[in-house]
């Protein structure tokens, strides 16, 4: 089966390759026919092609011989035979004037002469006309040829253009025939290709259509330009006439113009003539002025003469000015400067006297301080003011309450006292009226306050009998306050004031001595002793274990300090008045600096004292407590003037021991710090015993001498309170007994209070 399977497709196989070779030999021949069709159409193509250049080159003949040719032809011809015609004429002149030339005999032969020359004439002119013609008919031609010209140019165009078209038509038929052998190349293009040259060849039918009709249209154009020949031809007669016309017309302008010619030119002679005589009038005038002006000219050169030799003198001057101002600058430079050299040495004159003054002041200055310094040692840190104060109710009225003291009206310090109609006089440091404000007393007193501020230790003591008025100075009233509220405002006010470099601490104690016994006034247990001890540092400095400190910031701080320190007073005791002029008072106010720049420390002590009353207690007979009581005050304060004295003597032992008081403030008595005692007296006649003793006192403290007298002294005891009451004033130096200053102090008590027991017992 597969066998014949196979056979079977062999055998198809073999027939369908048998159809296609018969299909592809039939297509063969289609083309082959096809070819042919072409190639005859091609061929027939060609032939017209030919016919068509044919056509062309016989319109080309045809358009050839034009009538403008012709006519110029003619015109040529024309011209030959006139010249000839002109040529014979003249030779019959010549003739005629040979004929002339010879004598005449006849009559006749004149007047044939004349004839003939009047023909002559008369044939010449003609001739004249005929050349005049002739020329205008040669630009005539000239100008017919030059259109013909133009003419052949077009036609030239027209014939390029024809050959274009031929070669673009046998370029077309190139491309044919190149298509034709590129479709037998490919069978199936080549339908197609039939189709656009078929369509290519009407083209060119039309190609050919369209340059027969332009041909047509050239032809009528040369008829056109024939007429427009004639038309000009004609023109050219009218010309003509006009011409001759116009010649006429030129001959008649030319006549007028000779005429106007001959007019000018007898102007010009009459013109010419007056500018002759012008010009001689002016000759004789600038002659005139010319001569005026040469006379001028003279008269102006004698001048030039006489000026000449002015002229000299100034120009001498002009350079001997020159040459001064040239000269000026330099003296004035030398002048300035020579100014400049002694108004600087006149400045340094000056100066060297000026810094020898400066150097002599400052010497001064410190010779005035020195002494100012020396003044001030000899006068000793030690002030001792006095306070009177005004006579009061208390005083009562009578002869006993009549004022017993009197003040200098020149010196402030000087007080009189009429004691038992004898007048005594005092010279303290500073006396204050009855009259002197509280405000007066701080202004004295203010400069010791703020050198507490820079470190020092300051104690203001109030001495004096009860009602005095120690306690109104001190404390004062609460519209009025002393000494202590005032002296805390202006600390706090120069705290404040330094405060930008300066931490201030201030703090207040309030104490109270009693029978030699120490009390705090702030503490919470007010009736305990306290006890006065020296540092455990070694410093040699003082303190008192237990005693109260309160930091104050404010004025409010104080005067609840102060309330609160009286509160304690008067509750601790029956009678105020009473205890208060038995006791002291002492108001400690510390101020602790710190500099915040230096880290320097400084502290200063403020200790205000309000002493108990220094009234002598003898004559009031009083006994047992009352008695010891005026034993300690006396004690106190005689140690106290001991103290005092001995500072003020520069004695070498200072009997600060000797009491409480003077124990607790020696560091504020010692050293450079420094003290004020403030004497308050009565000024009531009454009391003149006690004001003296009071006054007795003050002058001894501030009375006491430097040098030699001091020495002296220095052997001297501070006298006692019955001293001070035996004795006048003026016998206050009187040596007491010889003490050695090693123990004065100590004994000079001892002996007091053997002398006052042995007072009081009578
Ligand atoms: P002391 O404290 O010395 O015993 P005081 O200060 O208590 O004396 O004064 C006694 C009286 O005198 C008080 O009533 C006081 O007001 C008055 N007094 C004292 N000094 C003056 C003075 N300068 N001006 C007005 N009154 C004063
Ligand atoms: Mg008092």
């Amino acid at each position: 089966v597969m066998a014949s399977m196979a056979h079977l497709q062999k055998e198809k196989l073999l027939e369908e390759l048998l159809g296609l070779q018969e299909k592809l030999a039939a297509r063969e021949n289609d083309e082959l026919s096809l070819s042919l069709q072409l190639q005859g159409q091609v061929e027939t193509l060609k032939e017209k092609v030919l016919e068509q250049a044919q056509e062309i080159s016989r319109l080309r003949s045809e358009l050839g011989g034009t009538d403008a040719e012709k006519h110029r032809d003619l015109l040529a011809a024309e011209n030959e035979r006139l010249r000839q015609e002109m040529k014979a004429c003249e030779g019959e002149l010549l003739e005629l004037r040979r004929q002339q030339q010879a004598p005449c005999r006849d009559c006749s032969h004149l007047q044939e002469n004349a004839r003939l020359q009047e023909q002559l004439s008369q044939l010449q002119r003609e001739a004249e006309e005929t050349r005049a013609k002739l020329v205008e008919l040669d630009l005539e031609v000239q100008q017919k040829t030059n259109r013909l010209a133009e003419v052949e140019l077009r036609l030239k165009d027209s014939l390029a253009e024809r050959a274009e078209e031929e070669e673009r038509l046998s370029r077309r038929l190139r491309d044919s025939q190149e298509t034709i052998a590129s479709l037998k190349s490919q069978p199936q293009q080549i339908k197609y290709i039939i189709k656009t040259v078929e369509v290519e060849s009407a083209k060119a039918k039309q190609a050919l259509c369209e340059t027969q009709s332009r041909n047509q249209y050239l032809q009528e154009q040369v008829g056109m330009q024939r007429q427009v020949l004639k038309e000009m031809e004609q023109q050219l007669q009218s010309s003509q006439k006009t011409e001759a016309q116009l010649r006429a017309q030129i001959m008649l302008y030319e006549a007028e113009l000779e005429r106007a010619h001959g007019q000018m030119l007898e102007e010009m002679q009459a013109m010419e003539e007056e500018k002759n005589r012008a010009i001689e009038e002016a000759f004789s005038r600038a002659q005139v002025e010319m001569k005026a002006v040469h006379e001028n000219l003279a008269g102006v050169r004698t001048n030039l003469l006489t000026l000449q030799p002015a002229l000299r003198t100034l120009t001498h001057d002009y350079n001997s000015l020159k040459r001064q101002v040239r000269d000026f600058p330099l003296l004035l430079q030398e002048t300035l400067r020579s100014a400049r050299a002694e108004i600087s040495q006149a400045i340094e004159e000056v100066h060297s006297t000026n810094r020898e003054l400066l150097r002599k002041y400052r010497r001064e200055l410190q010779l005035r301080k020195k002494c100012h310094n020396e003044l001030v040692r000899l006068k000793g840190n030690i002030r001792v003011f006095g306070r009177v104060r005004p006579i009061t109710k208390e005083d009562g009225d009578g002869p006993e309450a009549t004022n017993a003291v009197t003040f200098d009206t020149d010196d402030d310090a000087v007080l009189h006292l009429l004691h038992k109609g004898k007048q005594v006089s005092f010279e303290l440091d500073k006396v204050f009226p009855p009259q002197a404000s509280q405000e007066e007393v701080f202004q004295e007193v203010q400069a010791l306050v703020t050198s507490c501020i820079d470190g020092y230790n300051v104690c203001i003591f109030a001495y004096g009998q009860t009602g005095a008025g120690k306690t109104y100075t001190m404390e004062g009233t609460a519209a009025n306050p002393g000494i202590n509220q005032r002296a805390l405002q202006l600390l706090f006010s120069e705290v404040r004031g330094k405060a930008a470099d300066w931490d201030y601490a201030i703090t207040v104690s309030a104490a109270e001595i009693y029978n030699e016994s120490l009390r705090d006034l702030l503490g919470k247990e007010p009736q305990e002793k306290l006890e006065i001890k020296l540092c455990p540092d070694g410093s040699g400095q003082l303190y008192v274990p237990g005693l109260t400190e309160f930091r104050v910031q404010s004025v409010e701080d104080i005067n609840k300090v102060f309330e609160f320190g009286h509160v304690k007073r008067v509750t601790e005791c029956t009678n105020l008045n009473e205890h208060s002029s038995r006791s002291h008072a002492l108001l400690i106010i510390t101020v602790r600096g710190l500099d915040r720049s230096t880290g320097l420390r400084t502290t200063g002590k403020l200790n205000l004292v309000d002493l108990a009353g220094s009234e002598r207690v003898g004559r009031s007979g009083a006994e047992g407590s009352r008695l010891r009581e005026a034993q300690h005050i006396n004690k106190s304060l005689s140690a106290l003037g001991d103290v005092i004295y001995a500072l003020r003597s520069r004695q070498g032992h200072v009997p600060f021991r000797n009491s409480k008081l003077t124990y607790l403030l020696q560091d504020s008595l010692s050293g450079d710090s420094k003290t004020l005692m403030m004497v308050q007296v009565s000024p009531a006649e009454k009391n003149t015993s006690e004001t003296l003793c009071s006054l007795k006192f003050a002058e001894r403290v501030r009375s006491v001498e430097l040098g030699p007298v001091s020495r002296k002294a220095e052997l001297a005891s501070w006298p006692s309170q019955e001293q001070l009451e035996g004795d006048l004033p003026g016998s206050a130096a009187t040596p007491g007994r010889g003490h050695t200053s090693h123990s004065s102090g100590q004994l000079s008590s001892r002996s007091a209070s053997i002398r006052r027991k042995l007072q009081t017992s009578g």
